[in-house]
Parts: structure tokens; sequence; C-alpha cells
């Protein structure tokens, strides 16, 4: 706060309220004018209190230790939560490693067994295509042998559904 009186340089000296309300202060020179001032309203003595240049430092109060005290523990545990919360992390990190390892693995043998299926499938229609292949060579065979039998031969009982007995 600077002293009441329009561009005083001098450092403030008393802290005082106006008649009127207003809080100010003054320096050692102006502390008579600001009296004059009052006196000229009729308004009583001013009662001026010495600004202590060493007020502000004022020793914690109760309330702003405890304040303080309770800061530093929340933080505390906030920092304790916060390392709980990252050994859990680094456990869970931990098992999903593992899962992934795992998981790996059973890719790996998934792998081994579909090439294996694989090779089975390919056998398999090797044979097939073998066996395709002598069933048209039994085809051929029987044809020509159909056609090497006479036209008037005796026709064989499944050709004749129709007769009983
Ligand atoms: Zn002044």
């Amino acid at each position: 706060m600077e002293c009441f009186s329009p561009d005083c340089p001098n450092p403030v000296f008393f802290q005082f309220t106006w008649g009127w309300g207003t809080p100010a202060a003054c320096c050692r020179e102006h502390q008579v004018h600001a009296q004059q001032v009052h006196d000229s309203q009729e308004r009583g003595k001013i009662s001026f209190t010495p600004i202590d240049p060493n007020a502000e430092i004022v020793p914690l109060g109760r309330d702003e230790r405890t304040q303080l005290i309770a800061g530093r523990m929340s933080a505390e545990q906030e920092a304790d939560e916060v390392k709980a919360r990252a050994a859990q992390l680094y456990n869970l990190n931990t098992e999903l490693q593992g899962e992934v390892r795992r998981l790996r693995a059973r890719n790996q043998e998934a792998d081994l067994q579909l090439k294996d299926r694989a090779a089975d499938i390919e056998r398999i229609s090797g044979e097939r295509d073998e066996a395709l292949a002598n069933l048209a060579d039994a085809q051929t065979e029987l044809e020509r042998v159909q056609m090497l039998l006479p036209r008037d031969a005796p026709a064989t009982p499944r050709d004749r559904p129709n007769i009983v007995g």
C-alpha cells in the first residue's frame, strides 16, 4: 500500500482506516496531513497502526501447519498409490508377455499340425487320383470285353429283371 498523499515517494509507516471505511496507509510525514483531512470533516481521531516491515513473515498458524502436513501426507499417499499401480502394471505386463509366449508356441504347433494335414491331404489326393485312373482303365477294359462278346449271346440274368422264377 502506498501513502494516501498523491505522488508521495516515502515508504509507508502507518496503516489506518478512514472515517468513511476505506483502508489506507501513510508515511511519517503525511500522518499529520491525514489527521487534518479527518479534522476538516470532523471525523475524529484516526487510529494509526505502525506497519511492521516484518509483518508478512508470520509464523504458520496451527491450521496452516495442519494443512501443510495433510498436503504432504496426501502427496506421499499418492506417491505410494502410483508405486503400487506401477507394480501392478509391471506384473500385468509380465503376465501378458507369458501369455504372448504361450500363444506363439501354440501357433507354431498349429502351423506344424497344419503342414502335417496338408501332407496327408496331398497323399490322399494322390491315392484318389490313382484309384480314379485304375477305375478308368477298368471301364475301358470292360467296354473292350463287351464289344468282343457276340451280339446274340444269352442275356445275363441282370438284363432280365421281369422274369420271375
Ligand atoms: Zn506520504
